[in-house]
């Protein structure tokens, strides 16, 4: 679809577009994956202005997780029934933070992507499978994250070069400019790693860079084959940072923009909204194309969105069945990408989808 088209379907009624978009979808399957959310590191060296997550290291909440803590929270969650670590924190603070080098350098890491590499390990020793999202990576990281990593992460959020100019959310935020984000995308495709991307909106970006965003992935996912799935992710306002007051979209524009995303990138794509962020939004988002409900977790909360809390599985599988789909877990990989996964790990990840349940229960 070009980029002229997909602006004009943006101005259809939005029920002409939902049920263009839901005709994409291949099955009657909906999918989410049972994780265990693990916060390495709330430290980062930008400054997003949405951002409630970043501490800096004078900051009391600042935390890093011990080893010891990895493992026990890994433990705990496959006990849960998790299957995925999402590895998920700030960028590169060793570059900001003397005190957190030295507090790696203790652990015998020599950088933030060395650390996340241990995490990793200690996680799959107690039989999950990692998926981390570290922020912007080079290709010597990744490589080293590939072997103990079933995919790897990284919202582009948005192409717009003007969010990143003074006043705009990503002002201060270095790793967020749109050619460093797609150089890391694109490396992730040399390196054939299955990767989770994705756009995050509301953030003053226009309907033009909305488009012009999901075409960059699309451009990518054809050229590369790794993009594995794709987020619509909607902004949330905190209290505590410097976006508290600006507007958020509604359930009807993350719809929008979902089928959106299902006619520019096709039926083959894996497209995710996450349910916790649009609690009242679940049914218009079914009729939006998407296939997928993305990380859910019994045992910890959303550490970016901490005041959105999961919605519970089985009312979910209920609301699911009540439109016609049914729930089913799915691991940090999508089966299509299987054999992306790096040979040290495609044995476990065979093994954890034979074990899956056809099905959620669903409430009575
Ligand atoms: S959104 Fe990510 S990159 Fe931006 S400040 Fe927060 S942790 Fe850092």
């Amino acid at each position: 679809m070009k980029r002229e088209l997909a602006l004009a379907w943006l101005q259809r009624p939005l029920d002409f577009l939902l049920e263009a978009a839901a005709e994409l979808r291949p099955g009657r399957r909906l999918t989410y994956s049972r994780k265990v959310f693990l916060p390495v590191t709330n430290l980062c060296r930008d400054r997003c202005s949405y951002c409630t997550f970043r501490k800096s290291s004078r900051d009391p909440r600042a935390h890093t997780m011990a080893p010891e803590e990895i493992r026990s929270q890994s433990r705990r969650a496959r006990q849960a029934g998790c299957k995925e670590a999402l590895m998920c924190l700030g960028d590169r603070p060793e570059t900001a933070y003397p005190s957190y080098a030295r507090l790696l350098d203790s652990y015998g890491a020599a950088s933030t992507a060395a650390y996340v590499e241990q995490a990793c390990r200690l996680a799959l020793e107690e039989g999950l499978l990692p998926h981390t999202n570290a922020g912007v990576l080079t290709r010597e990281e990744m490589q080293l994250l590939q072997p103990v990593n079933v995919s790897l992460g990284l919202m582009l959020e948005n192409v717009s070069e003007r969010l990143c100019q003074p006043g705009g959310p990503h002002a201060s935020a270095s790793d967020k400019r749109p050619r460093v984000r797609l150089g890391m995308l694109r490396e992730a495709g040399e390196l054939g790693i299955p990767f989770t991307t994705g756009l995050l909106i509301g953030i003053g970006e226009t309907a033009e860079e909305r488009v012009d965003t999901l075409l960059a992935i699309r451009e990518l996912s054809e050229e590369f084959g790794h993009i594995q799935e794709t987020i619509v992710q909607p902004f949330r306002s905190k209290s505590d940072t410097p976006m508290a007051a600006a507007g958020e979209p509604d359930d009807e524009q993350l719809a929008r923009t979902v089928a959106l995303a299902r006619l520019i990138l096709g039926p083959r794509a894996n497209l995710q909204a996450p349910p916790n962020l649009s609690p009242a939004g679940h049914r218009l988002l079914i009729r939006s194309g998407l296939n997928d409900w993305g990380g859910i977790s019994p045992l910890t909360r959303d550490f970016i969105n901490p005041e959105a809390p999961w919605p519970h599985l089985a009312e979910l599988a209920r609301t699911c069945e009540q439109e016609g789909f049914t729930l089913a877990e799915r691991l940090a990989v999508y089966p299509e990408h299987f054999e992306q996964v790096h040979p040290d790990l495609r044995e476990r990840v065979q093994r954890a989808q034979q074990g899956l349940p056809d099905r959620e229960p669903v409430l009575a």
